[in-house]
C-alpha cells in the first residue's frame, strides 16, 4: 500500500503565518503541470509494486490550478493509478476558489475529499492572517461542495491568534460544527521564522496568545468536537467515525509515499528524498531530464525518533509488539525508560498492547515526545 502526494506551490497571495513552500507567479503553471507528470513518469516503479491507496494534492493552493492544468494532471495520472482501488482522492482549496463551476469541474475527476483551508469564522481574524475570503464565501464553499454531492469535507482552523479570546474560538467551533462537516484539523498558530508575522512580533506589533490560553482553547476544542461526535484521532485531528484522512494517516503509520513537485517529500522505509523548496529549479531539471533531489538514508535512530514523532502523535499511539520487530532491544528498553516518569505522573499510559499520550499529557506532548528521543 503506498501514497502519492503532489505539492502545488502557487498562491494567489501570501497569509502573514505561513512559511509552506508556494509563490505567486500563475505563468509557470502549465510548465510545472509537465515537470509533476515527467517525474512521476520517472519514479513511478519506486511505488508501482505497491497498490496506490490514497492520493493528496496539496500546497500552496491546488485550486489556483487552472482546470485544464488540473484535468491534465490527472489525466496522466491515469496512466498509473487504478482509480477504482484509490481509496482516497483529496484536494486542498481555499474557499474563494470553490465557485460553483470550478467544484463542477472537480466532479469531472475521481476526486473524492475536500479539504478547505478555512483557518477562522471570523472576519477580522481572516484579515489580519490576509486569507482572500471572508467568513461567508467559506461557508458559502463549504455549502456548495455539499450541494455538489461531496460527502467527505475537511476544514482547517487556526487557534491561539493575537487577541483571540476563548469566546471567540468557541464562536468558531459553534460555526464549524454548524457545517456538517467530516473533518477538521486545528493547528495552533505558529510565529515561523522568516514570515512577515513573526516580523511583526519583532516589532512589537503583535503580541501572542499566552501559553495558558492557548491550552484552553485546545481542551476545548477537543471536548466540544468530542461531544459533536468528531473524535480526537490525532493531535490536531478530529473526524466522524471511518473520516479519518486515510493519506495523512499513512505518514503516521509508516506507508510508504512517494511525493511529486517542487518541496515535495518521499518516504520508502530505508530512505527520505527532499525535492528542492525552489520552484523554478524544479521544472529546469526536470526540462532537462533529471530531477535534482536530496536523499538521507535513515539510520535506525533516524526511524526510531521518526517513529515517536508521528505514532505518539496519534490517539492509538505506539503498537508495542509491533516495534520489537523494527527497533533493538536497547533502543525498545530505552524507550521504555525515558517513558516511565511520564507513565508515573499520568502523562502516558499503556492501554491494549499501544503506549501512548493521555489527554493529560497531550498539553506537554512535543516535551514528551522530546524526551523519548534518542540521539547517538
Ligand atoms: S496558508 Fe495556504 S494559501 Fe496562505 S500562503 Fe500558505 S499555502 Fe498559500
Amino acid at each position: 500500500m503506498a501514497g502519492i502526494y503532489i505539492h502545488i506551490p502557487f498562491c494567489y497571495t501570501r497569509c502573514i503565518y505561513c512559511d509552506f513552500h508556494s509563490g505567486t507567479d500563475m505563468s509557470l503553471q502549465s510548465r510545472y503541470i509537465d515537470a509533476v507528470c515527467a517525474e512521476l513518469d520517472m519514479r513511478i516503479d519506486e511505488i508501482q509494486s505497491q497498490p496506490i491507496h490514497t492520493l493528496y494534492i496539496g500546497g500552496g493552493t491546488p485550486s489556483q490550478l487552472a482546470p485544464e492544468a488540473l484535468s491534465r494532471l490527472f489525466t496522466h495520472l491515469s496512466k498509473y493509478i487504478a482509480w477504482g482501488e484509490c481509496r482516497e482522492i483529496t484536494i486542498e482549496c481555499n474557499p474563494d476558489d470553490l465557485s460553483e463551476s470550478y467544484i463542477a469541474h472537480l466532479r469531472t475527476l475521481p476526486i473524492n475529499r475536500i479539504s478547505i483551508g478555512i483557518q477562522s469564522f471570523d472576519d477580522k481574524d481572516l484579515h489580519f492572517l490576509r486569507r482572500r475570503h471572508s467568513a461567508q464565501a467559506a461557508l458559502d464553499a463549504i455549502a456548495r461542495c455539499q450541494a455538489a454531492g461531496y460527502n467527505n469535507i475537511s476544514i482547517d482552523l487556526i487557534y491561539g491568534l493575537p487577541n483571540q479570546t476563548l469566546e471567540a474560538w468557541d464562536r468558531n467551533i459553534d460555526v464549524a460544527l454548524s457545517t456538517g462537516i467530516q473533518h477538521l484539523s486545528a493547528y495552533a498558530l505558529i510565529y515561523e521564522e522568516g514570515t512577515a508575522l513573526m516580523k511583526l512580533k519583532e516589532q512589537g506589533l503583535v503580541q501572542e496568545c499566552n501559553d495558558e490560553l492557548s491550552l484552553s482553547m485546545y481542551s476545548r476544542l477537543i471536548d466540544r468536537l468530542e461531544e459533536a461526535g468528531l473524535h480526537r484521532y490525532e493531535i490536531s485531528n478530529f473526524a466522524l467515525p471511518h473520516y479519518e484522512a486515510q493519506h495523512n494517516s499513512s505518514y503516521w503509520n509508516d506507508t510508504h509515499y512517494l511525493g511529486l513537485g517542487a518541496a515535495a517529500h518521499s518516504y520508502n522505509g530505508v530512505t527520505r528524498r527532499y525535492n528542492p523548496a525552489d520552484t523554478r529549479a524544479y521544472i529546469e531539471s526536470l526540462e532537462q531530464g533529471s530531477c535534482c533531489y536530496e536523499e538521507e538514508q535513515l539510520t535506525e535512530l533516524d526511524r526510531y525518533n521518526d517513529m515517536l514523532l508521528t505514532r505518539l502523535r496519534t490517539r492509538k499511539g505506539i503498537d508495542e509488539a509491533n516495534i520489537t520487530t523494527h527497533f533493538s532491544t536497547a533502543l525498545i528498553n530505552y524507550m521504555y525508560r525515558m517513558a516511565q516518569p511520564h507513565i508515573q505522573c499520568g502523562n502516558m499510559e499503556q492501554v491494549d498492547g499501544y503506549l501512548r499520550i493521555t489527554r493529560q499529557g497531550l498539553f506537554i506532548s512535543d516535551t514528551i515526545i522530546s524526551d523519548l528521543f534518542a540521539v547517538e
